[in-house]
């Protein structure tokens, strides 16, 4: 419910601004929302940042990728410096596809190559057109976006909030910071050398 209403709020105050999220690579988003003593860290992410490719891992050292990354993206501090005074209410973390259970996949993945070959072959005898097709939709651009939500309690309100991500993942070079607090609204870009933000 309060998520509802934080959401709703960085909706009305940013619809000005380019919440609008134009997916390019190297840059990201932060949405910053205050109720009363509760604060809402939303950040949308480029896959391609976050883990060097935007497609469902396909082998073992794309889904230790996938897997060290969750892990990195599951601890606070590695996205923002938790302001004293301030506890951890909630913490999810969105990826656009699964880091587990596509062992299976891995091997049908390979047994599909193979059979591929083989309709290869049938399609010079002009068959097995749906094969050609199915081929064209995998091979197109993907882009997906990582999603971050924490939230804090606070028992002070936050006047500025420093932005680890910088520090964690490198090819993140900006965040288009937004937010919407009890005293105001306002967006700035954030880069390494300004990662604090005055709210
Ligand atoms: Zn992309």
């Amino acid at each position: 419910m309060i998520f509802k209403r934080l959401y709703l709020l960085l909706f009305i105050c940013a619809s000005g601004q380019s919440l609008a999220n134009v997916h390019v690579h190297g840059a990201g988003s932060l949405f910053i929302a205050q109720d009363n003593n509760v604060w809402l860290f939303h950040y949308e992410l480029p896959a391609a940042d976050v883990f060097g490719f935007e497609h469902q891992p396909e082998n073992d050292k794309q889904r230790d990728i996938v897997l060290s990354r969750k892990h990195l993206l599951n601890d606070a501090k590695h996205l923002i410096q938790v302001p004293a005074g301030c506890s951890i209410q909630a913490h999810d973390v969105n990826f656009p596809f699964d880091d587990e259970g596509h062992n299976d996949h891995s091997a049908g993945h390979d047994s599909h190559h193979n059979s591929s070959n083989e309709h290869g072959e049938a399609h010079e005898h002009g068959e097995a057109h749906e094969h050609s097709e199915a081929h064209e939709e995998k091979k197109a651009p993907e882009h997906n976006d990582v999603e971050i939500a924490v939230t804090l309690k606070c028992k002070p309100d936050i006047s500025n909030i420093t932005l680890t991500l910088f520090d964690h993942i490198p090819s993140i070079n900006s965040l288009n910071v937004v937010w919407a607090t009890n005293v105001g609204q306002g967006s700035q870009t954030a880069t390494i050398k300004t990662a604090t933000v005055r709210i």
